[in-house]
């Protein structure tokens, strides 16, 4: 999968996205990101990205022409036999809510654009002329979308085939369709006795119908 973020500080993605599984991910080619500074499409000598909102109101907004120009370079640039056009998101409060239903969707798509927003967010022709799918990481307010894009890669990227050493761990975790979308079953590992709490005796049976029966009754 290839992932194109457009962000105002590229920067913030060192270390969420170069460490572990995702830096993995990204040597063995299976993840293929490109981070894109915003600033180098800003207007005029002082490369302006913001601006004040019509109507008056606290805070400034992030102009059209820096934004449309990045998405429209970065698609024209990126596009190839495999995709041609790029799934745009755009992150904010105001967004669909993301939940492990959307992240399997998306994580087969081919090509993802991310935009970033900052101060009270993007023109709204940006979202009505170029975005595909706005997307809300939950119901508070963050600084900036570089957050929500990294939550987005990291989620994204546990499905891709590879991407996880067993395939199947993807499978069976909460919210997945394998546990009818409910929250998994809690897990113990060594020692049986620790501080003394004990191991449900269950688990230490080796009777697998038990097990299973015991995991399906402890999903929430
Ligand atoms: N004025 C906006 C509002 O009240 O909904 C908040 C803007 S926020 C300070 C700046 C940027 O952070 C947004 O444009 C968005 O890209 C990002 N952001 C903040 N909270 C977010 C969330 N919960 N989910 C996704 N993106 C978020």
């Amino acid at each position: 999968m290839r992932v194109d973020v457009v962000t105002l500080f590229p920067g913030m993605f060192e270390g969420p996205l170069t460490e572990s599984i995702i830096a993995r991910a990204r040597d063995n080619q299976l993840l293929d990101l490109h981070f894109h500074d915003l600033r180098s499409f800003g207007i005029g000598n002082y490369k302006q990205i913001d601006d004040k909102p019509y109507g008056g109101g606290a805070g400034m907004l992030m102009r059209p022409e820096p934004l449309v120009d990045a998405i429209e370079k970065i698609t024209e640039l990126g596009k190839s036999g495999k995709a041609r056009k790029p799934h745009r998101i755009y992150f904010s409060p105001r967004g669909k809510k993301l939940k492990q239903k959307k992240v399997e969707s998306i994580a087969k798509k081919k090509w993802l654009l991310l935009i970033c927003g900052h101060y009270e967010g993007i023109d709204q022709r940006v979202i009505d002329g170029w975005i595909d799918e706005e997307l809300s990481i939950g119901d508070y307010v963050l600084t900036g979308g570089e957050i929500p894009a990294m939550v987005l890669i990291d989620a994204v990227a546990r499905h891709i085939p590879g991407v996880l050493g067993d395939d199947l761990s993807s499978h069976e975790e909460s919210f997945s369709e394998a546990l009818d979308r409910k929250k998994e079953h809690p897990h113990y590992t060594r020692p049986e006795i620790f501080r003394e709490m004990k191991v449900p005796d269950v688990l230490l049976s080796g009777n697998h119908g038990e097990i299973e029966k015991w995991r399906k009754e402890n999903l929430q």
